[in-house]
């Protein structure tokens, strides 16, 4: 199986693998235990913190491990709403992923208002949009790294600038980017930032909510007082022990394992419009992760590409997987105004760590092989193959 669905999931590095498992077995101590095992364990749990937080350049100290992006993302939002007494405004953007615009959505329902601003055609969200969007009660503004579709990046630095003098702050979900590219927070201040392990070489179910010193925050799992206070229950230790070493290699080696994908995705791109098979390629002229390729053919179903792909060995997906089992068209290339017919054709292409130049070569001669095959097999009259 060839695997290019990154943007779902990357594969764990077997170093993240090798020093995660003495946690499970000998280090296995609670972290918050006096003896001599949870000290063991706590330093684990520290050694990552301060990895994980080298990959932002911030202090340790504003790390707060969760069990994932979803819950960082809710973290932040939910934090900061509760934080405000669930009044006031709320401005996002209307591609973000589910795990930030559904707490939204329930903030609205709290009493709060939200604003979701359009992005353009390319997919991205103009920073005076959202400067026109802040009213004189806006709590929070919560965008994107880059989308998890198109991989998109949006102008955070600007539109960070701009909250700044406005004393506003800023959550950005970096799940996409977080590990893949640098993102040094101290340059660039963001008050709250996201980021989820599994992404970019780390295990699933871990994250981390960056969070600046003195920035609103009210705790949303109360109980033991873990994580300073701000997220309670007992730490994933083998799982921040794989993210941190994951954090690391991406921070030693100036993530040079990423850098190397944009060519692969480049060639792949080139050779799929020259065979002329009406590809749209989207957000294609917008500064975008060079791991991520999102494509459309006419007549051709998305699932169904799919799943020939799938049969014929190699791993895609429509749409975003973590919304999987889904079949509506996606809610990103519908805000960026793609007829409801070419999105239906929308596939996802992303690549990762350990994605090698031959296997998108046969991948992309694979892909228009099937997408040739399915354009031929097409109804006219129903426009688009069954
Ligand atoms: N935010 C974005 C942009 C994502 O792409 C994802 C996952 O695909 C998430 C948040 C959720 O992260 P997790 O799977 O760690 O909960």
């Amino acid at each position: 199986m060839i695997y290019l669905d990154h943007n779902a999931t990357s594969k764990l590095r077997p170093e993240a693998l090798a020093a995660m498992l003495p946690f499970f077995s000998e280090k296995f101590g609670n972290p918050s235990a006096a003896h001599s095992g949870g000290r063991a364990a706590k330093e684990g749990l520290e050694r990552a913190r301060r990895a994980v937080a080298k990959l932002f350049n911030v202090h340790f100290s504003r790390v707060i491990f969760t069990s994932g992006g979803t819950e960082a993302d809710n973290l932040a939002i939910q934090g900061v709403a509760a934080a405000n007494d669930y009044q006031g405004h709320i401005v996002t953007t209307a591609i973000e992923h589910p795990a930030v615009s559904e707490p939204i959505k329930q903030m609205v329902k709290q009493g709060m208002r939200a604003t979701f601003v359009e992005p353009d055609a390319h997919g991205v969200v103009n920073a005076e949009a959202i400067v026109t969007a802040l009213q004189p009660d806006t709590k929070l503004v919560s965008i994107m790294a880059a989308n998890n579709e198109t991989g998109a990046l949006q102008p955070i630095e600007e539109i960070g600038a701009q909250l700044a003098e406005r004393n506003i702050p800023l959550h950005v979900d970096a799940v996409q980017m977080a590990g893949k590219a640098p993102l040094d927070l101290e340059r660039l201040p963001i008050a709250y930032v996201s980021v989820s392990a599994h992404k970019f070489g780390g295990p699933q179910g871990v994250g981390a909510l960056i969070v600046e010193k003195n920035a609103p925050l009210r705790a949303q799992l109360l109980g033991g007082g873990q994580e300073r206070r701000r997220r309670s229950g007992t730490e994933n230790l083998p799982g921040i022990v794989g993210f941190g070493v994951a954090a690391q290699m991406a921070s030693d080696n100036d993530y040079a394992a990423y850098t190397r994908l944009e060519a692969m995705r480049d060639a792949m791109e080139q050779r799929i419009r020259h065979a002329q098979v009406g590809a749209a390629i989207f957000s294609a002229d917008a500064p975008r992760m060079g791991n991520t390729s999102a494509l459309a053919f006419p007549q051709v179903n998305g699932e169904t590409l799919v799943i020939k792909l799938d049969l014929a060995g190699f791993a895609i997906s429509s749409g975003s997987a973590c919304s999987s089992g889904k079949t509506e068209p996606s809610h990103v290339l519908r805000a960026m105004g793609v007829a409801s017919e070419l999105a239906q054709g929308f596939v996802r292409v992303s690549l990762g760590w350990d994605t090698q130049p031959d296997q998108v070569e046969r991948f992309t001669e694979a892909l228009i092989d099937q997408v040739k095959q399915l354009q031929s097999m097409a109804d006219p009259a129903l426009g688009v193959a069954v």
